[in-house]
């Protein structure tokens, strides 16, 4: 597949704020890695990111695996509905956000298209995407992109445009 071929992929501030909040709930007890799985509707070219899913996650040591048994059940959400398996995100300590071995090797569902986000300091401070490294699976192995806006697009969930609101009722 050509990167002319493959999906951009859309994501509204809300879902890409609440990736980051469930990244930093696997830091909550104490340091650890996290990962989301980013589920969506495909078509075309494009992808829209509508459902997050948190697999149940070993991160004993600290970083993230996830059983085959986990995985199968990460993926029993979407059965009978149009989603398809995107991506995923996962958290590192701090602002170190490339690839590790171990992420290039034993991440979750490998198959030409899919994105990889590694998001800083444990998620704590949202999801900046500038701040976080972004790779797709390109020619059997995950790249580091550099024109993040060719690949993952930002959107905003909603809009209250009225002038008066509520509160000054
Ligand atoms: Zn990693």
């Amino acid at each position: 597949m050509s990167k002319e071929e493959m999906s951009l992929i859309y994501i509204t501030d809300e879902l890409a704020q609440k990736t980051a909040k469930l990244l930093h709930s696997f830091a909550l007890r104490r340091p650890s890695e996290g990962v989301v799985y980013w589920f969506g509707i495909e078509s075309g070219n494009k992808a829209v990111i509508t459902t997050l899913v948190v697999p149940d996650a070993d991160t004993e040591s600290g970083a993230v695996r996830t059983s085959v048994e986990a995985n199968a059940r990460a993926i029993s959400v979407i059965i009978g509905t149009p989603l398809v398996y995107v991506g995923q995100a996962h958290s590192h300590p701090s602002a170190y956000v490339r690839h590790s071995h171990v992420d290039d090797e034993c991440t979750f569902a490998q198959f030409e298209g899919v994105i990889s986000i590694v998001v800083p300091w444990f998620g704590k401070n949202g999801l900046n995407i500038n701040e976080c490294g972004v790779y797709r699976h390109i020619g059997g192995s995950f790249q580091r992109v550099k024109n993040v806006e060719e690949h993952l697009v930002i959107l905003p969930a909603f809009a209250d445009l009225r002038q008066c609101t509520a509160m000054e009722e």
